[in-house]
């Protein structure tokens, strides 16, 4: 596996994999791999002849200075992960070749209604700090295709809302969420929880299949404050959401028409850190 820092080198290796005609699939990471980010590089490899991932911690993306500096980092163990599973390529850039000009004054991307609901409203300016790392890795690596997973579905929505304001024509390949034995999604964030906290996390999607269960035709406004109550009960500190969105547009669908296909999401805080989590539900 190729293991690059600079973007000229990047730039680089991936010229001489179009020179061969080569396509080339792309996996933005923040590190702390697992499962789950290998399940994207195994699905790129499917689909692409040289698949690249990167391993980023993004300063620029973090609401909360705490949770960045606690990130899980461990690097060597990533890269030996990614060599396991095939990878071609890692880029680890470091942030002044990712902003040359600081993190301060970054572009603004208008994303609209989509970055002011769920996550966009618990983390104010997080996703426009997506934008600009993904804008720029994207910008360096030029992928065809882009590979994302559906446990952050609306980063996902807010990414490819990015490539059309950017005029990006690059497909994303959406990946499921893989989970642990307990239904506990797998998460690099994980890493911090003690085994009781990662016993008691499998609540949040216990929580979720429960609305999922019970959703009724119109309002599910109580139903989800039963699904926050018993997140609390189950050990808990605190529910930032549990919503029940669209899947088009995510936009609220806590009255259900019964007939949308529509994401349960949801964000919570156990043992100090957020957690957060969807399922999907079509009728
Ligand atoms: P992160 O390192 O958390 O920024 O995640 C990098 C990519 O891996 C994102 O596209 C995530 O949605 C995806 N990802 C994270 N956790 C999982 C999971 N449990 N299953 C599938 N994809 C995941």
């Amino acid at each position: 596996m190729i293991i690059l820092k600079k973007i000229t080198l990047l730039k680089a290796v991936i010229s001489r994999q179009r020179v061969a005609h080569n396509t080339i699939g792309f996996i933005p990471t923040m590190g702390a791999l697992h499962e789950g980010h290998l399940a994207l590089v195994k699905k790129a490899l499917e689909k692409c002849h040289f698949v690249i991932a990167s391993i980023y911690v993004n300063p620029a993306q973090f609401n909360n200075q705490e949770d960045f500096k606690k990130y899980p980092i461990t690097l060597e163990e990533d890269i030996l992960k990614l060599i396991r599973t095939g990878c071609h390529a890692v880029f680890l850039p470091h942030t002044n070749e990712l902003y040359p000009n600081g993190i301060e004054n970054l572009a603004h991307y208008p994303l609209g209604f989509i970055e002011s609901i769920l996550e966009g409203e618990h983390r104010p300016g997080h996703f426009q700090g997506v934008c600009n790392v993904v804008d720029r890795l994207l910008q360096a690596v030029k992928p065809d295709y882009l590979f994302l997973g559906e446990k952050d579905a609306q980063q996902c929505k807010v990414i490819t809302k990015m490539l059309a304001l950017t005029n990006q024509m690059i497909p994303v390949e959406i990946v499921p969420t893989k989970r642990a034995n307990s239904g506990l999604a797998l998460s690099s964030r994980n890493k911090r929880l003690s085994d009781i906290g990662l016993t008691k996390a499998a609540a949040l999607y216990r929580s979720l299949l429960f609305v999922k269960k019970n959703l009724i035709y119109g309002d599910n406004s109580r139903l989800l404050e039963v699904a926050k109550a018993e997140l609390i009960q189950a050990g808990f500190d605190s529910v930032d959401y549990i919503a029940i969105a669209k899947e088009e547009d995510l936009s609220d669908a806590t009255n259900w028409n019964g007939k949308d296909p529509v994401y349960i999401l949801g964000a919570a805080y156990i043992e100090g850190v957020r957690l957060i989590d969807n399922t999907h539900f079509v009728s």
